[in-house]
């Protein structure tokens, strides 16, 4: 299975187990949440339209998602398989992916609401390498520091409390219906994303290989 999609909401741990299967499986990793918010660092037009809606915790608008992935998935290092990570949310992206690129399977992180709140309060991310830390169960060497490059950690914006509730109710009420989409084309895969990133790995790593 070289055609990924990593289904959940946010705070599940799609970001930190596809980091690790794309480099252990030699797949890109592609986040549609870090190329918007490099395109928003950068300024360029579309990340200054994207900005706003990121920054409240809405979906950015299917057009211009649809463009920047597209255009990623066009490097020749996304052709011979990739992980999707935050893409598609919604039921029109889902079918422009069946339209650009289908796959193979779509794993989706189950976990209940209450740990989600708490780990996206806790997590901090390096600004120039995009790794992530969780300041309780996860903390770089030097609080507050990147251990690869020493950068000073921070907090997404929408990792504050008012764009967090309004991100886990548009999951609920956008990304959620893709569960019965991908489950009646028998290409859901569920996995229980309680654990720790060490016991997800290997639920993930067993369905890859299509062991039990
Ligand atoms: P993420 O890093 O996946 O949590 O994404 C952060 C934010 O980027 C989301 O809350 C949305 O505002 C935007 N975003 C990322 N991926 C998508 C997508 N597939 N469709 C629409 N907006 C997206």
């Amino acid at each position: 299975m070289r055609r990924l999609v990593f289904l959940g909401p946010p705070g599940a741990g799609k970001g930190t187990q596809a980091v690790l299967l794309a480099r252990e499986q030699k797949l890109a990793h592609l986040s549609t949440g870090d190329m918007l918010r490099a395109a928003v660092a950068a300024q360029t037009p579309l990340g200054q339209e994207a900005d706003g809606y990121i920054r409240a915790g809405r979906l950015v608008p299917d057009e211009l998602v649809l463009r920047i992935l597209k255009d990623r998935l066009r490097q020749p290092d996304a052709a011979s398989g990739f992980v999707l990570d935050g893409f598609p949310r919604n039921r029109s992206q889902a079918e422009a992916l069946e339209r650009i690129s289908p796959v193979d399977a779509v794993v989706s992180f189950e976990i209940p609401n209450e740990i989600l709140v708490q780990r996206l309060s806790a997590r901090r991310i390096c600004p120039k390498c995009q790794s992530v830390y969780n300041v309780e169960s996860r903390p770089p060497r030097i609080p507050g520091r990147c251990d690869l490059d020493g950068s000073e950690l921070v907090q997404r914006p929408d990792d504050l409390p008012e764009a967090v509730a309004t991100r886990l109710d548009v999951y609920a009420k956008a990304t959620a219906p893709l569960l019965d989409y991908y489950r009646e084309r028998s290409l859901l895969r569920p996995v229980n994303a309680r654990g720790t990133p060490e016991e997800v790995a290997l639920q993930i790593r067993a369905l890859v290989h299509g062991t039990p």
